[in-house]
C-alpha cells in the first residue's frame, strides 16, 4: 500500500527477510521495519529492522514508536497476516507508520 508515491524499489534481500520473519512467526503475526532512502515520491527500501519489544500475537502485532530513536531511514513497516488476507485491517491503517506498509499473508 502506497499514498503519494510513484515508485517503491525493494530489495530482494527485503522481501526475502520478511517473507522469512513471517514463516518464522506463523501462526502469529510478525511486524519489521522497513529502512531505506525517500527521495519526493521515490521510495528504496534496503533492509529491515526488528522493533524494540514489539508484540506479536495471531490477530495482531504492534510496537511502541515512541521506543524508537529518531531515525529518518525507517520508511515503512512490514507485517504478515497468518489468515492468508492481503488486505490492512482498520487497525493497521490506523496505526499507519512511515510512508509505505506491505503485508506478506499466509498463501
Ligand atoms: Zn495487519
Amino acid at each position: 500500500m502506497t499514498i503519494g508515491i510513484s515508485q517503491v524499489l525493494i530489495m530482494r534481500s527485503v522481501i526475502e527477510s520478511v517473507l522469512i520473519y513471517a514463516k518464522v512467526c506463523h501462526p502469529k503475526e510478525g511486524i519489521l521495519l522497513l529502512r531505506g532512502k525517500a527521495k519526493k515520491d521515490v521510495i528504496e527500501v534496503s533492509e529491515v529492522m526488528i522493533p524494540p519489544l514489539s508484540v506479536r500475537s495471531k490477530s495482531f502485532s504492534f510496537f511502541s514508536a515512541h521506543l524508537l530513536p529518531m531515525d529518518f531511514s525507517i520508511v515503512g513497516i512490514a507485517h504478515s497476516h497468518p489468515s492468508g488476507i492481503l488486505a490492512p485491517s482498520v487497525e493497521d491503517l490506523n496505526n499507519f507508520y512511515g510512508r509505505i506498509m506491505i503485508i506478506a499473508a499466509f498463501p
